[in-house]
């Protein structure tokens, strides 16, 4: 057992490791850094609770049975979960945090209940700003569980039960008067919060917060419903956020400070993240909090592609880039699923020898995790200085003489900038069209994740050459060391 003033002491200091930690991942050199600190600050915060005066006995058998079950789920999940499947994970373990603040905020208001009321006016104002806490708590934990639970089906997409396999739509779902539909909605949560405070009746008072409960799960439902595939980053990274302010939320219910401040740092690093992806895509903030941004711009009928696919083979490709001076790869999803990275890396390396000027061109989102492209070339010890970031490089693409579109598709759609109609219009993109040659590698002509054509593949100076990404450079590495 610690005593208080040693309790208050750790918990200052696993806040100071925690803001260390996300200081630390703002940096791919220094990312390993911050998450060790993380994982300490951790430690210290779960022995502090767990060591504090609050703890009742015989409390030590249940928090000990269940941190048990529960890492060793975590682990075997974690151990588990492929690079590609990483945003599913991330948006599970965000439900999770809303359950959580969900499952505090009724344990707490039903122990307040039980309690004997205190009559002075100190003891009621102290009520009802408990009550607002759980009441907030809960709004914001059932909006993040339900919300982070459509967001895992639109990442997952197929989801198999038993033998069946399920489709789940990524398309936006949008209905006339949906954004009337969740503001009447949240209005009513307001005015039932209103009642939950005031009214002595404590089953009147359940009835509202139960009521609150169901409402605030379909809000959370009908928000992500309604954004497009295009848009999921932005989604994950505000449920991120959200995540946050429901643990801040359970940290006043509990009377935790050290909940209450790593909830806030969740949920204000998410938010500037949302921001800084809003900005990227070229997204209002606002349109994201509210959901249904993703819908596709009322441009007119979708604009007509013109032009034919041609293919070519490896060895044409290899030919090309050996009288190439500037080469610039671009990495997308495939890259991930194919493993290709390593590979890359070593043509990469092959054509670097001959002195031709190799970069990798990032777009923000590409990939289905934020950052999921350098986490992934890092893996391969790809040099930091020659992964340039969209806007770093795509003044650069005139001068390009290939471009290497490596299981990518939506971040070089030229559609987002000439077609009012396209879903994704307006989105920043790489614009590889603009080099002398692109070769885009993939299995076939299906979409990306936006499920949108891409006019990149029609152009005259675009040749796609087919098959699984890894497959492929490996053939091309082949006939470059020829
Ligand atoms: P896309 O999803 O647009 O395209 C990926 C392409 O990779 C597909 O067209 C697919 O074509 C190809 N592919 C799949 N497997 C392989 C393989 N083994 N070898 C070669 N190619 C393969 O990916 P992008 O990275 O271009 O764009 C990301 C998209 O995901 C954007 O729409 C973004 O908004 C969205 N998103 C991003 C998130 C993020 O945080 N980064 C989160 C959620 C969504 P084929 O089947 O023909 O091979």
């Amino acid at each position: 057992m610690i005593t208080d003033k040693i309790q208050i002491a750790a918990y200052l200091f696993a806040s100071i490791l925690f803001i260390y930690s996300l200081g630390g991942l703002s940096s791919q050199e220094s990312a390993k850094r911050g998450v060790m600190y993380g994982i300490v600050g951790m430690i210290i915060a779960m022995l502090a609770t767990v060591l504090g005066p609050k703890m009742q006995q015989g409390a030590y058998v249940y928090i000990i049975a269940s941190v048990s079950v529960a890492s060793f789920i975590g682990l075997a999940l974690a151990r588990k979960v492929e690079m590609t499947s990483m945003p599913q994970l991330v948006a599970i373990l965000h439900s999770f945090v809303g359950l959580a603040a969900v499952l505090v905020g009724f344990g707490s208001y039903l122990e307040e209940t039980g309690k004997t009321p205190d009559m002075t006016e100190e003891g009621h104002v102290k009520h009802v700003i408990h009550l607002v806490e759980v009441y907030l708590g809960v709004f914001i934990g059932a909006i993040t569980f339900t919300g982070s639970i459509i967001a895992w089906a639109k990442l997952q997409e197929k989801i198999k039960i038993g033998n069946k396999v399920f489709w789940f739509r990524t398309k936006p779902l949008l209905y006339p008067g949906r954004h009337a539909v969740n503001i009447i909605l949240v209005l009513i949560c307001i005015v039932m919060g209103v009642l939950f405070t005031l009214t002595e009746d404590a089953n009147l008072a359940m009835i509202y917060l139960l009521s609150m409960t169901a409402i605030a799960s379909f809000i959370g439902v009908m928000l992500v419903m309604a954004i497009g595939g295009a848009d999921m980053p932005v989604v994950v990274s505000m449920l991120n956020s959200y995540s946050g302010w429901a643990a801040s939320a359970a940290g006043f219910m509990l009377g935790n400070d050290l909940l209450i401040v790593t909830g806030a740092l969740v949920g204000s690093s998410g938010a500037i993240l949302s921001i800084i992806m809003c900005e990227a895509m070229n997204r209002s903030f606002f349109s994201v909090i509210f959901g249904g941004f993703g819908n596709a711009p009322s441009g007119g009928p979708a604009k007509e592609i013109e032009g034919e696919v041609t293919a070519v083979n490896h060895e044409e490709v290899a030919t090309l880039l050996k009288d190439a001076k500037s080469v610039v790869i671009v990495p997308g999803y495939g890259m991930a699923v194919a493993k290709a990275q390593y590979p890359i890396y070593e043509m990469v390396q092959t054509l670097r020898k001959e002195g031709k000027n190799v970069r990798f061109a990032i777009h923000p989102v590409a990939g289905r995790l934020p950052g999921h492209m350098n986490v992934l070339l890092a893996e391969a010890n790809v040099p930091y200085d020659i992964v340039l970031e969209m806007d770093e490089i795509n003044d650069d693409m005139p001068n390009t003489d290939v471009v290497m579109v490596i299981g990518a598709n939506d971040v070089v759609n030229p559609g987002a900038q000439d077609d009012p109609s396209s879903p994704i219009y307006g989105m920043p993109v790489i614009e590889a069209w603009k080099a002398e040659h692109v070769i885009v590698m993939k299995r076939s002509m299906s979409a990306g994740y936006a499920g949108v054509e891409n006019p990149l593949f029609y152009k005259s100076n675009t040749d796609m050459l087919y098959g699984d990404a890894k497959v492929s450079v490996e053939k091309i590495l082949g006939f470059l060391k020829d």
